[in-house]
């Protein structure tokens, strides 16, 4: 039988709970989630509890990194069966508080990481990565972990992380695990519900696509333009190409030779859902 996890709503009830831990000398980790929760989102847990004496997993669905049209009144919902598949894997704790305990009236501060959030996905979603960096700032003041993990799958925003982390000398040690898929490639997406039949079959080409720009890197082409018109051909009709990359790895500034580990990425409109997926192009001589 699985454990019962504590569910806790309240920043108070966290920080003392994590006080208490971290008083006794666990090492805390903690993973960032918007809840309905899939094996992507598992996998980072089970990562998480590799290194932990006590695992805490955040499930809040952040209104400010979703534009005004965006979905975040739609966003899939489902907190019960989270709270069954966290149990099942042994957390100790979830954190799951409402909007108005993260964001209370009266509530006025940002943040901002310049550079970075201009590119990629930041250029269409203005306001996303200012909205993520200012809740997990706020998650990592609650839960305090001594560390957290994020997903490959959202590459640019474990970097911004990355950032705020080193800039505001927060404790934490931050790791990124790898993206899981569906057997037909698809990244898994708690957005994938939103995906018609054949948009669901379409959008298996995304990844296609960036093995397919893999596949040309590994047979030697260094020229960024090459490699990406095989991607860009690969991706002709699945959806509405709103981006195909390929930018150095820790800046995100694009490059025009593949000298050095870099993110091929690419973000597709399908109707009502808009996904992305990367993968790492690593020179033999860099790797
Ligand atoms: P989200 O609930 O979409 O905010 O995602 C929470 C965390 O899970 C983030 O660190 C994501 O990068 C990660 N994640 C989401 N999908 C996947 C996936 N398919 N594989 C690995 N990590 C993922």
């Amino acid at each position: 039988m699985a454990e019962r996890a504590l569910v806790l709503r309240t920043v108070g009830e966290m920080q003392a709970l994590s006080d208490e831990w971290r008083c006794q000398g666990h090492r805390v980790g903690c993973v960032t989630t918007m809840g309905y929760l899939h094996e992507g989102h598992l996998s980072l847990v089970r990562r998480a509890g590799r290194d932990a004496d006590r695992l805490v997993v955040t499930v809040f669905v952040n209104p400010t990194q979703f534009g005004p049209l965006e979905d975040f009144d739609r966003y899939p919902r489902d907190f019960e069966a989270d709270r069954s598949r966290l149990e099942a894997i042994g957390v100790d704790a979830i954190f799951a508080p409402d909007v108005a305990e993260i964001y209370p009236e009266g509530f006025s501060t940002r943040v901002e990481v310049d550079g970075l959030t201009d590119r990629l996905c930041g250029a269409s979603r203005p306001g996303h990565f200012g909205g993520v960096a200012l809740v997990v700032t706020k998650l990592f003041n609650v839960v305090k972990p001594t560390f957290a993990v994020f997903g490959q799958k959202d590459a640019q925003q474990a970097l911004v992380i990355r950032r705020l982390t080193k800039d505001l000398d927060f404790d934490v040690e931050i790791l990124v695990s790898p993206s899981i898929r569906e057997c037909d490639g698809l990244a898994k997406s708690s957005r994938n519900v939103y995906l018609t039949e054949v948009e669901r079959r379409r959008s298996a080409r995304l990844f296609h696509a960036l093995q397919a720009g893999m596949s040309v890197f590994r047979r030697g082409e260094k020229r960024v333009d090459r490699v990406l018109e095989q991607v860009r051909a690969d991706l002709s009709g699945s959806g509405e190409v709103e981006y195909a990359e390929a930018v150095d790895l820790e800046t995100l500034r694009p490059v025009e030779r593949i000298e050095e580990p870099t993110l091929l990425a690419v973000a597709v409109r399908f109707g009502g859902a808009r996904l992305i997926d990367n993968l790492i192009l690593r020179p033999p001589e860099a790797a």
